[in-house]
């Protein structure tokens, strides 16, 4: 599969240019604060796939509505996937991505599991190219300021039959980002959901699709009428699996670091990134079950020394209590998370050496 990947020949893309693409002046205004997700850029890239045709008719075009059938299998039965990666502007003006091959392979086995067409690597990589070459210049460059990368996956076969669909589109649309948290990172407060689940064994919770996210809304709301700002999710034997988009890490008193592990968890790629600069610090990481007696037992005990959830959108955040119907349990602040994400941001915008080897030039 890989050796066929690599011989696989480039997509061929059609550029049509937005004739109603925004002067500079309206975009350095909107880069000046760009909040998250509510403004986007001049174009779009989609490619279709066909049962008979594979991928085809690879095109970059103005952003804009797109026009589905009423009965596009996606609007009934929801088989999507996404994907969410940054660019980031150097200094020296160049723009760059973090570990994107990473979230290739994610959308690839999320479309497995969605019964999508598979998208090669090489094909998202060069949507993400095609997207920085027409839209480069909306690459904020502003302390914390990104360009929110969303690239999506649906079925848009007009049939009302339950199978895979056989028509699909694939779209990467952007999006300017300024920094998550107006006013410093805070420490959230976490609403403990007993009544709802994210996932259950066997279904979509290590994929990235759209129904996980419609199912988390209730419970969202709910942590929100308790003064919570997420919520966090266990599994059915107990153990905590992750917020409703971000991972969950635990810091013991000795350094040893435990984070969640199951089929129903998304696999962060911040998450991982975090680990491997704490694993380099020699920090040893263990990804198992963990159950929310261990959590609160630690927590009570000292053992536990901090608590934080990550992701690519707000990078890391405290976690400062924990809540529920029953109690409220205030977590350890420690510094080793702000620690983490100031040297995974340094190198994601090129202030510090890339070790890994993680970053990806896309503006040459
Ligand atoms: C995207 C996502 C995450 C975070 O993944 P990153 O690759 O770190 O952005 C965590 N949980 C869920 C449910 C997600 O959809």
């Amino acid at each position: 599969m890989t050796s066929n990947d690599t011989e696989l020949a480039p997509l061929e893309f059609s550029v049509t240019k937005n004739l109603a693409a925004r002067p500079a002046a309206q975009r350095e205004e909107v880069l000046k604060s760009p909040g998250f997700g509510t403004t986007f850029t001049d174009h779009m890239v989609d490619v279709c796939w066909s049962a008979r045709g594979g991928w085809h008719r690879p095109r970059v075009q103005p952003y804009g509505p797109i026009s589905l059938d009423p009965a596009a299998a996606v609007l009934h039965y929801g088989q999507e996937i996404f994907e969410g990666i940054k660019a980031y502007r150097h200094a020296d003006g160049s723009v760059h991505t973090f570990r994107p091959e990473k979230n290739a392979e994610r959308l690839q086995r999320s479309a497995r599991r969605l019964a999508l067409p598979k998208l090669p690597t090489e094909y998202f990589l060069q949507s993400l190219r095609e997207i920085i070459a027409v839209d480069g210049d909306w690459v904020p460059s502003g302390a914390d300021q990104s360009l929110y990368l969303r690239p999506f996956m649906f079925a848009k076969e007009a049939f009302l039959g339950v199978r895979p669909a056989q028509k699909v589109a694939y779209y990467l649309i952007a999006s300017p980002a300024g920094s998550y948290f107006t006013g410093g990172v805070k420490p959230v407060r976490i609403w403990l959901s007993e009544t709802h689940a994210r996932a259950g064994k066997g279904g979509t919770g290590a994929a990235k699709t759209g129904g996980n996210y419609a199912s988390s809304l209730l419970p969202q709301a709910e942590a929100s009428d308790k003064g919570c700002d997420q919520v966090v999710f266990l599994d059915q034997d107990g153990n905590v699996e992750e917020l409703g988009g971000m991972n969950v890490v635990f810091v013991f008193k000795d350094g040893h670091i435990v984070t969640p592990q199951s089929d129903s968890i998304l696999e962060g790629i911040t998450r991982d990134s975090l680990l491997q600069l704490a694993e380099d610090r020699g920090h040893t990481v263990e990804r198992r079950a963990f159950s929310l007696k261990e959590w609160r037992d630690g927590v009570a005990s000292g053992d536990i020394v901090e608590v934080f959830a990550c992701g690519t959108a707000a990078v890391v955040t405290p976690i400062g209590a924990l809540v529920s119907a029953g109690f409220e349990d205030a977590q350890p602040i420690g510094e080793l998370a702000l620690s983490l994400r100031e040297e995974l941001t340094d190198i994601q915008y090129g202030r510090r050496e890339d070790k890994h080897g993680w970053l990806l030039r896309l503006d040459a």
